[in-house]
């Protein structure tokens, strides 16, 4: 038998995750030599012996890696022959390359069995981890990954701490953020302490593992308005933690997809059809969903096995719009008027990390936002990308960093309108080009003259010498959903959204595009219509109503309800706007149709959060199962006139029919609509391959109709499956569009 020495190069996510050990056991299990070692390029292993032992070596790597682990990538090359008798673990390099940083995962099933067993010297210890789970990304500040570059450097190890650290064969062998009692972290408040404050509805500031939640018992409806108060929350469903599984299963509608997912080791909130519940209304007013997560810090089972109310509010600690709170100082600065009580800890969080939420039901699952869990695993771009930032839009912004054929898409930040989003965007930057090594050489933001994010983009641009580009909105939209499905033909995509800045200077928002990572050809759009005072009609979305019915060339009767809505003066002041035009902004949003359909049906005509009139439209269209359909007028150049939908509205306000089956009828209508636009286009351009992207398709019931009609029709259907639909998504989008334009041009 032939006897070999190879060196392997394994990429990906493969440092922090128990990778080394399981290397280390692999090679002993095929009597092999040799060492392995984690390098800013990966993990370095050589390895030597029988030839078949090398390659049962080899096929284990790929195929029995730990769960956290992602291997992308493994590079085989045989070497010269050495004489040497064990496998050893050696020192980390650095090399110049880059790996991949893990995301934070829930406690495993190992250390939860630790921590319920009396005799465990981590007992009830609510900072107990090991190389399978615990805190990631949230505790990182360089790379290598090892304990000096992460926040447990405050935590020296006791000795059987570090005894556990050293030995291969533990669980614990280079857990970065191992500890025990005795060396480690500790809260500020005893568990039995907190489950009696939240059992009498008091609101709590917890802190977790990427950042505080506010917490209280979601059966209590006054806890639960209270918190509501005070968090200026307007109507904004919270996100509840149950339990356990039975638990969540009294809550919510799940399939077995949607267990995996709630079960899965990112554990985000899941949404899901709510049933009939116990839980306080004010939870989730007006949606006929809940998010629903279960536990998933080492505290969080505490908290339940000692009796917390086996269903919590868990809202991320912060007010409206700005980020997470995750130091305490802070903490106690913005939310001292909010909570009743706060639960430090004393392990720092070095990046803050929201909870994921993925939608699910209608057969459709949505990432709506990838944070905690899912942040940073990288994706694959299909070309190589110069050293590259990207910032995203201006809501739900999250930043991407790319180099070579990879591409790492942040945590969720939140909304770029203000002061402390931006710094937190800022801090982001520098943490993710530190330890991912990215040292920017282009920087690339959406084209929106008023986002703070593209003045932060230019400005940063300038002062580091780098080159500045933008990307246009939709494009960027489109990008995202080709770079996850590693797609680089041109496809058919239906960009939908509230608003996006068009390449024309106009706003646009229901863009039907031939769209390619290099290019977007806008080949037709939802009808202009008229947005009397801009934007900030969004929050009055009667108004939008009305605007619609101005151009449909319908009279504002007063048994409409957005006419009825809006006072005498008003009317005459918006009529007077329609007909000139002052004060008023053209845009082509689908967001802004399903504004006006909302008012339009009653569903709601003023909205306290973005997405509330078409959350509240889709939620009554989910009550359905009318096949009548509200076609829109399809013209010869694909524009989209939804004159008919709305006279449909109207007709339907007044005859009365039932708001559910109306409701549904326009969704089924927009799916036919995209349908035939597609249908007209591949006989055109010959792409049997449609997109749907944009935040309006983080709607199911729309998402689900067109994929049927779609699919009838014989078009393969690419929707969103890992990045969000919304604007969370555009930072990758944007990365991959630079990266095809700057490939094309050499
Ligand atoms: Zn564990
Ligand atoms: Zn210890
Ligand atoms: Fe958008």
């Amino acid at each position: 038998m032939t006897h070999e020495r190879w060196r392997l190069l394994v990429t990906g996510v493969v440092q922090g995750v128990g990778f080394r050990p399981f290397v280390y056991a692999e090679a002993n299990a095929h009597s092999l030599t040799g060492w392995i070692t984690n390098s800013t390029d990966g993990v370095l292993v050589e390895v030597q012996g029988h030839t078949s032992n090398l390659e049962r070596f080899r096929v284990a790597l790929l195929t029995q890696a730990p769960t956290m682990s992602d291997v992308q990538d493994l590079v085989v090359e045989q070497v010269p022959v050495l004489t040497e008798s064990d496998f050893t673990i050696r020192a980390s390099s650095v090399g110049e390359g880059t790996t991949s940083l893990p995301s934070d995962t829930a406690v495993c099933e190992n250390c939860l069995r630790e921590m319920r067993e009396t005799e465990d010297r981590r007992f009830g210890y609510p900072f107990i981890a090991c190389t399978h789970c615990g805190p990631r990304y949230t505790i990182v500040t360089g790379l290598p990954y090892d304990r000096d570059h992460t926040t447990m450097v405050d935590f020296p190890m006791c000795s059987m701490c570090q005894a556990e650290y050293q030995d291969p064969t533990s669980r614990r062998f280079h857990a970065q953020p191992t500890a025990c009692p005795v060396c480690g972290p500790s809260m500020s408040m005893d568990v039995a302490e907190i489950v009696d404050l939240l059992g009498v509805g008091r609101i709590g500031a917890i802190k977790g593992l990427g950042g505080y939640h506010l917490a209280c018992d979601a059966r209590n409806a006054d806890a639960v308005a209270e918190l509501r108060r005070r968090k200026q929350r307007g109507d904004k469903p919270f996100a509840v933690m149950a339990a356990d599984l039975s638990t969540a299963r009294a809550l919510v509608h799940l399939d077995e997809h949607a267990e995996e997912l709630l079960t899965s080791a990112q554990r985000p909130i899941v949404i899901a059809p709510a049933i009939d519940h116990e839980l306080a209304q004010s939870i989730a007013p007006g949606n006929s969903t809940i998010g629903v997560m279960l536990p998933y810090a080492p505290l969080h089972h505490l908290l339940f096995d000692a009796g917390a109310p086996s269903v919590l509010v868990m809202t991320s600690g912060n007010l409206s719009d700005e980020p997470i709170c995750i130091d305490e100082s802070e903490a106690v600065d913005r939310l001292s008027a909010v909570a009743d009580f706060f639960c430090h800890h004393n392990r720092r969080i070095h990046v803050a990390c929201d909870d994921s939420v993925i939608s699910v039901g209608m057969q459709v699952v949505q990432p709506i936002r990838r944070s905690r869990g899912y942040a940073p695993a990288p994706f694959r771009l299909p070309l190589s990308a110069p050293a590259m930032l990207a910032v995203g839009g201006e809501l739900k912004a999250t930043i991407g960093l790319a180099r070579g054929q990879t591409a790492w898409l942040s945590q969720h930040i939140g909304d770029t309108t203000n002061f402390e989003t931006m710094r937190m965007l800022e801090r982001t930057v520098a943490t993710m080009c530190e330890v991912q090594r990215v040292d920017p050489e282009v920087v690339v933001s959406d084209l929106h003259p008023g986002y703070l994010s593209r003045a932060w983009a230019q400005d940063w641009a300038v002062q580091r010498g780098v080159e500045y580009q933008g990307v246009q909105h939709h494009h960027a939209h489109a990008a995202s959903l080709l770079v996850e499905h590693e797609r680089t033909e041109p496809v058919i995509a239906f960009a939908f959204d509230g608003t996006g800045y068009g390449s024309d200077g106009q706003m646009w928002g229901g863009e039907a595009l031939i769209a390619s990572l290099a290019s977007a050809e806008r080949i037709g759009h939802l009808a202009q219509r008229m947005l009397p005072g801009g934007d900030a009609a969004t929050d009055n979305n009667y108004r939008i109503a009305l605007a619609h019915l101005h151009a449909a060339g319908e009279p504002w009767q007063d048994l409409l309800p957005p006419v009825a809505h809006a006072g005498e003066q008003e009317l005459t002041v918006l009529a007077r706007m329609l007909e000139t035009g002052t004060g008023c902004t053209a845009t082509t949003s689908v967001g802004r149709l399903f504004d006006a359909i909302s008012a339009l049906l009653g569903i709601r005509q003023q909205v306290e959060y973005e997405g509330q009139a078409a959350i509240e439209l889709e939620a009554w269209a989910s009550q359905s199962d009318s096949s009548a359909a509200w076609l829109a007028d399809v013209h010869d150049d694909l524009t989209i006139d939804p004159s008919p939908m709305v006279r449909a509205a109207v007709r339907a306000a007044i005859t009365g029919t039932p708001r559910a089956d109306a409701a549904r009828a326009f969704h089924l209508g927009l799916a036919h609509t995209v349908a035939v636009v597609a249908e007209r286009a591949r006989e055109r351009w010959g792409i049997g391959t449609v997109g749907l992207t944009g935040g309006v398709f983080s709607n199911a019931v729309l998402t689900w109709a067109c994929r049927e009609r779609l699919g009838a029709a014989g078009f393969s259907v690419l929707t969103h499956q890992r990045v969000p639909a919304n604007d969370g998504g555009l930072a990758l989008g944007q990365l991959a569009v630079v990266t095809a334009q700057r490939e094309g041009k050499e």
